[in-house]
């Protein structure tokens, strides 16, 4: 699978893309741009036999509101970070909103987040601002403090969630790193998503780029949950299938300007 936003980019359309593709690619590898991952998902749920009008989608994902993509939007399980922050009472009311129908599934986006500009992890200009600012900005704070705060819980969270001296102070290691963590805590509590459908769950990082440029993801899992079931089944390399497919897609024009208005 390659980085690439689409095979009709045209060079110096979208300025800075380039120099933001090359930097994702080194960092974190294999991605699509968010729309292309949206409608790879599509592609595999409908091959593998599930109607796209009885999918139940959860999401676990930073509240930033970069990450309400609208593919990936639904019953929200994230807390600060994407990580799960609904516990047991959230699973379950999550899972008696899934339709009992014969072809239905839950699908579940687990990501954690992370800006890029240009050459630079961990920040980006957002619409509306002159400035940039950190991204993500729970995670990023939380390695300048680790103390525990009584009335913080979601930020207390990511604190433990994040080892720091595998991440010293390197934005592609934390943003693998709140992932990591926060795909555990999803497979802690699935059993509850699975009890009543089955479950497809795509993990990976959210990467969020400058105002007028498209966003990215960087899958990390894609897996298939049985109902009554919690044992995953991976099929990662199908979803590189789809995503390559999608990739030698042009980018639609809203895509490419999703974050401009
Ligand atoms: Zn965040």
């Amino acid at each position: 699978m390659v980085c690439l936003p689409a095979a009709g980019f045209v060079e110096g359309a979208v300025p800075g893309l380039e120099v933001t593709l090359e930097t994702i690619k080194r960092r974190f590898g294999a991605c699509a741009s968010a729309g292309a991952a949206g409608r790879a998902v599509d592609e595999a749920l409908s091959a593998l036999g599930f109607d796209l009008e009885k999918v139940l989608v959860a999401n676990s994902t930073c509240p930033d509101e970069l990450n309400r993509w609208e593919w990936a939007s639904g019953f929200n399980l994230g807390g600060l970070g994407g990580i799960p922050a609904v516990g047991k009472t959230g699973f379950k009311a999550c899972a008696s909103h899934a339709s009992s129908d014969e072809n239905a599934v839950i699908f579940v986006f687990c990501a954690s987040h992370v800006g890029v500009d240009g050459n630079d992890l961990g920040t980006v200009l957002r619409p509306k601002q002159s400035k940039r600012t950190t991204c993500c900005g729970a995670a990023i704070g939380s390695l300048k403090c680790d103390i525990l705060n009584d009335d913080d819980a979601q930020m207390n969270e990511v604190k433990l969630s994040i080892d720091r001296a595998r991440v010293g102070d390197d934005q592609a290691l934390l943003a693998e790193g709140v992932y990591e963590y926060s795909y555990r805590k999803l497979a802690h509590n699935i059993r509850y998503l699975s009890e009543v459908a089955p479950v497809v769950v795509l993990g990976g990082i959210q990467i969020n780029t400058n105002v007028g440029l498209p966003d990215f993801f960087a899958p990390r899992a894609f897996v298939l949950i049985d109902k009554g079931s919690d044992a995953a089944l991976p099929f990662q390399d199908k979803l590189e299938v789809y995503l390559d497919k999608l990739n030698a897609s042009p980018i639609k024009d809203d895509e490419a300007s999703q974050d401009e208005d």
